[in-house]
């Protein structure tokens, strides 16, 4: 592939292309087209690129935090005249409709706002006298160079959780995006690149694993937050913690929604089939069961039904689309052959969406997929599919509904359907995750919120986002100061 085809790394302020000339193909899923191709940068490279960072650190922890705040305004006044272009970029690369990816930069710039709060969510506090003439304090310094390591499903939010607080706590910063979705951040480091920041506080690396490895590794990186799947998740927390790291590190998950017989019954088929299909059901937060309570089952499920085939599959850009393809051919025959592992375990197809044929027969597509009969000990009940499948399960009470949330390996999300104050009171209350909706499809966390699951959802203490973000950034220092015959003294 020709040089400037292939995406180049933003180091130090400058774009510069990985002499590694091996470069892994980046291609459209809704036509299984090539766009661009995405370099896998030398150890080296990722190596100078640390060194860098951390020369730019010592200046700007200097830099005040009224100066710093002053480039995250500029930040997000880009990415708003920019909303359109990137949003293309994000459809482009990983199939997710037009309006999905306007949504997910619309969530991106939140956390540019909510990190200008910098000033006052990175205060500490102190004590004036703790005895005669001492005084205590608690003050919160950056840690240094931090990476950040992101999946392919929300190539501009997910980084955004964790990039806006790092540099404007006065940490320099390293993004290395999914290579399955480099374009998008490309685009957004071309308005990096006119902030006029000073070199080495925001970098972008390319790469796949070997890149992550050598950020994990390498003594000068002090932080890392990754996103992505349990599998990895687990690896990244224990090899970043052997070597020290201050460490974040978010994983899959299979959400459950609970419907109960009173709740509100166009609402609540609406909500649960966005839930489940939107972004293709590649959302961290997408619902993967529905358990239908008691009489809820008769109520809802043809409802369900008649909703999951009434929307439109395509190609993101093209109009009234509502849902895209799935991210690749291995993802999609990953999906296929777990819905066939299912079939010979008794579960049911309901809807069979693969193989959709006609316009959809070159990407990567698998309609809305609905599937019965299947219980908690069924493979496809416990695994995480990250596409377009919906199973439909059902239960007698809340309570065993809220016993197979809480026996589940994940715990990123869980949501009740009601009309009751006290069944949803009780739910929030039992329900072993980390974001709770009720009425709600989709609990994502606002960007003063944290976002982040429970069990094997996540590994660590601080989220991303918000006040967690601040406090994962930053480290905590105690002073205590004498200062005898102050009142005594003449000035
Ligand atoms: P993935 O785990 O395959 O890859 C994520 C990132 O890790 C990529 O940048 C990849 O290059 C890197 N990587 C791969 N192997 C690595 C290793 N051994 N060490 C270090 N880095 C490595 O995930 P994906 O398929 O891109 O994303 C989908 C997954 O992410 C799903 O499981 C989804 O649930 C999860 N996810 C979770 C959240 C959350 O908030 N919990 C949000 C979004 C996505």
């Amino acid at each position: 592939m020709p040089e400037q085809e292939i995406l180049r790394n933003y180091i130090n302020g400058k774009w510069t292309h990985s002499k590694q000339k091996d470069a892994l193909e980046v291609k459209n899923p809704a036509f299984d087209e090539i766009i661009s191709s995405v370099p896998l940068t030398t150890n080296n490279e990722v190596s100078a690129a640390i060194e860098d960072a951390n020369k730019a650190f010592s200046e700007w922890r200097r830099t005040p935090v009224v100066k710093r705040i002053q480039y995250l305004f500029k930040f997000k006044d880009l990415l708003e005249n920019n909303l359109d272009d990137i949003a293309r970029t994000i459809t482009r690369e990983s199939g997710k409709t037009f309006a999905e990816s306007q949504g997910e930069l619309r969530r991106a710039i939140e956390n540019v706002e909510v990190a200008c709060g910098a000033p006052i969510l990175s205060q500490g506090y102190n004590n004036e006298d703790i005895a005669n003439g001492i005084d205590e304090m608690m003050i919160r310094q950056p840690l240094g160079v931090t990476a950040i390591i992101s999946p392919f499903n929300f190539p501009a939010m997910i980084p955004f959780w964790f990039m806006p607080y790092a540099i404007v706590t006065g940490n320099t910063c390293i993004v290395k995006p999914s290579e399955r979705v480099p374009n998008t951040m490309d685009k957004i480091f071309k308005l990096v690149d006119q902030l006029d920041l000073p070199p080495g506080v925001l970098n972008m690396v390319h790469g796949d694993q070997q890149v992550a490895e050598t950020l994990i590794q390498n003594p000068l990186v002090q932080s890392i937050s990754f996103v992505g799947s349990t599998h990895v998740a687990k690896k990244v927390y224990a090899n970043a913690a052997a070597h020290g790291k201050r460490v974040q590190a978010s994983g899959g998950a299979k959400n459950p929604l609970i419907i109960l017989p009173d709740a509100d019954p166009e609402m609540t088929s609406k909500i649960v089939i966005d839930s489940a299909f939107g972004c293709a059901g590649q959302r961290c937060l997408a619902a993967s069961i529905a358990i239908t309570v008691g009489d809820a089952k008769n109520k809802f499920r043809d409802a369900l039904c008649d909703q999951a085939n009434s929307l439109k599959v395509g190609y993101g850009l093209d109009q009234g689309v509502q849902m895209g393809p799935v991210i690749s051919n291995t993802s999609k025959n990953r999906i296929h052959s777990l819905i066939d592992e299912g079939k010979k375990e008794g579960v049911t197809v309901t809807i069979d969406g693969r193989n959709p044929g006609g316009d959809l027969k070159n990407g990567y597509f698998i309609k809305p997929t609905i599937l019965e009969d299947i219980n908690p000990s069924h493979k496809l009940a416990k695994t995480e599919i990250f596409g377009p499948v919906l199973s439909l399960m059902h239960v007698k009470t809340v309570n065993d509904a809220i016993e197979i949330i809480n026996n589940g390996q994940y715990g990123n999300m869980a949501c009740l359907f009601t009309s009751s104050g006290s069944a949803a009171r009780k739910f929030r209350y039992e329900a072993n995750a980390g974001n709770i909706g009720i009425n709600i499809g989709v609990a994502a966390p606002m960007a003063f919120f944290p976002f982040g699951g429970w069990k094997d959802s996540f590994f660590g203490d601080l989220h991303g986002q918000g006040r967690n973000a601040f406090e994962f950034f930053t480290r905590q220092k105690v002073v205590i100061e004498r200062w005898p015959n102050v009142w005594s003294r003449k000035f």
